[in-house]
Formats: C-alpha cells, structure tokens, sequence
C-alpha cells in the first residue's frame, strides 16, 4: 500500500495537494466519473469458465446490449460517461453499437488490442493468449509488443468509429500505478495520450463470501483518498486513478452480493462530494449485466450526484483531465 507520505509527495510535486488532509482539489464542486471497460471478463457469466482469458476483446451480445442500454440511461439522465475498449473488438462484423455510444456523446478510450499488461518486462506476462501461442509475439522487448498493442486499437478506433481513443486506461490496476516506470509513461505519451488512469488503490475486502463489515466499507472510504489525479514526476503524465471499489473487486474477488456493493460506491461518491474530490467508478458490463442487471449501480451514482445539487457533476475522464491541465 502506498504510504500517506508518498501519496503527499507525488500529489506536491504535482501541485495539488496543499495539506496532510485535504484531497486535491478537484475545484469547487467533485467530478463523478462512470467508466466501462469494454472486455470479456473470466468467471462471467458462469463462474467455471477462463475462456475469456484468450479472447478478451471479443464482446458477446448481452455485454453489448447492457453497455448500450447504460450508454442510453446515463444519456437519458443528462450525463456523459467514459468506455475503454479492447481494441480485438473491432475485428468483430458489427461495430454500430460502439458507434452508436460514440454518437451520444459519451467518451471511448484505449484498452489496448489483447488487453496486455503494460508493466510486464517478461513475454510470458504479457497476457494469457500468447503463453498458449507464444508464436504471435516476435523477438522484440515486450515493451515494443506493447507499444504495437497500444497502437493498433488506437488506429481500429480511427477507422472503424473515425475517432481518436480519450485517454488510455491499463488493463488491470496496479497499487502504484505507473510509479517507477518512466519507459512505460513515456511510451504512452509517444502515443498520444496526456493522461491515463492505471492506479488501484490496494484495500481489504474482508472474508469470501461474507458480508463486509464496517472496517472494510471504512477502508474504501480512506483509500479515496489515494485515489486522487496526480502528475507522475517522472514523465509529468497525469494519472487519474480508479476509485475503489470495483465490480470486479467486489464479485468475483469478495463475492459481495450487490447490497453490499452499492454500500460502498455510495460510501466512495459520498467521500469524493464531501470533499470536492474525484470519484472514478470501474465497471465491466461483462461482470455487471449478470450482477446488476437492472443497473441500479449506474442509478446510485447518478442519484448522489443529482442530490448534491452545485456540490457535484457527472464527468468523463477527459473532462476531469482538462481540469487538471492534461487535455488530450
Ligand atoms: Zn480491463
């Protein structure tokens, strides 16, 4: 975990904090952030299958039909929200859906082509499908492989939508985000991206299976606060952090029920509005239109916001960046 000593120093170097206490400041009212990542998602629908491992990017019919739907819902509400997409995705017959989200107004990212990981230095890390078929990677160092993963969604997105990808979102949080790594900020930026958001905050989850208790929900409270837009001194790229806890985080890691999930989005919105901060919620319509399928998770979000009047707006990633100085 990362300490509140660190956390102060990267949030100094980039500007924002100004005290032990105070979150940066997001200006006078918190940006709300409901983000999709549009991929395939192991132990969903059914618990007993990986398949999904090997082909990330290939969205079935009900992960695109809740996506759709939630991309209409928050529409409807008056809202903007921010999808990431695997860019195998594109290689799919019918890309009208995405075209169709792209058209309401909302934002779509890059997920990278096999969602691979981008902190891995080893080719056996670099994503499931190509330790069963090592022959798809060449002798390159992972990086540059990486680097082309990176590439080829973004140009998938400009031909298939004919749009350019906002923003980059890892694939996987890590506790520190990027920290450390200035090859990797600086391949992201040689990409086109000012911004990205790669950083999950570590915190319990309590047992399996069993009901959080009050510790667990406190622990999602604190760790919004590490979950602030920072500056990675290394490189200046601006990190826009994923607010816990995700969908993910909570069903398939906790096999929270979705009570106990919507307790603690609620308690995580409720932190950010109390503190004019930044709220970044991680959904997966892959885990979600099995675990929430009548989208009361979106709702709640969406609920809080409207109920804190001038003290709270929906945003997209983009439009958080642009708050921080980090358009594009
Ligand atoms: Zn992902």
């Amino acid at each position: 975990m990362i300490s509140r000593r660190t956390f102060l120093t990267t949030t100094t170097l980039g500007g924002f904090a100004t005290s032990l206490r105070a979150a940066p400041a997001a200006g006078d009212r918190a940006l709300i952030a409901i983000t999709f990542d549009l991929e395939m998602s192991r132990n969903f629908p059914t618990w007993d299958q990986t398949h999904w491992d090997y082909e990330k990017g290939n969205l079935d019919d009900a992960t695109k039909r809740y996506s759709l739907q939630v991309a209409r819902r928050v529409r409807e509400r008056g809202a903007a929200m921010h999808f990431f997409a695997v860019g195998r995705v594109f290689e799919q017959e019918d890309a009208g859906w995405l075209r169709e989200i792209a058209g309401m107004g909302h934002s779509i990212g890059n997920h990278t082509y096999d969602h691979v990981n981008v902190l891995a230095t080893r080719a056996e890390d670099i994503q499931p499908r190509f330790r069963r078929a090592p022959w798809l990677l060449d002798d390159k160092p992972p990086l540059d492989f990486i680097r082309r993963n990176v590439r080829m969604t973004s140009e998938a997105m400009r031909q298939r939508l004919g749009i350019v990808p906002s923003g980059f979102r890892t694939p996987g949080g890590f506790p520190n985000g990027l920290a450390g790594r200035p090859d990797v900020q600086r391949m992201l930026k040689e990409e086109g991206f000012a911004w990205v958001s790669g950083k999950y905050a570590r915190h319990p989850l309590g047992r399996l299976g069993v009901a959080p208790s009050p510790a667990v929900y406190d622990a999602v409270r604190e760790a919004q606060r590490e979950s602030q837009p920072f500056r990675y001194p290394e490189t200046g790229l601006l990190e826009i952090p994923m607010s816990p806890i995700s969908d993910i985080g909570a069903f398939r890691n906790g096999r929270w029920r979705l009570e106990s999930f919507l307790r603690a989005i609620r308690v995580g919105v409720e932190w950010a509005i109390e503190h004019r901060a930044v709220y970044d919620f991680l959904g997966h319509p892959s885990c979600l239109v099995v675990t929430d399928p009548r989208m009361e998770s979106v709702d709640l979000i969406l609920d809080l916001v409207r109920d804190a009047g001038k003290q709270a707006k929906a945003a997209t990633l983009d439009k958080i960046a642009a708050q921080f100085g980090g358009e594009g």
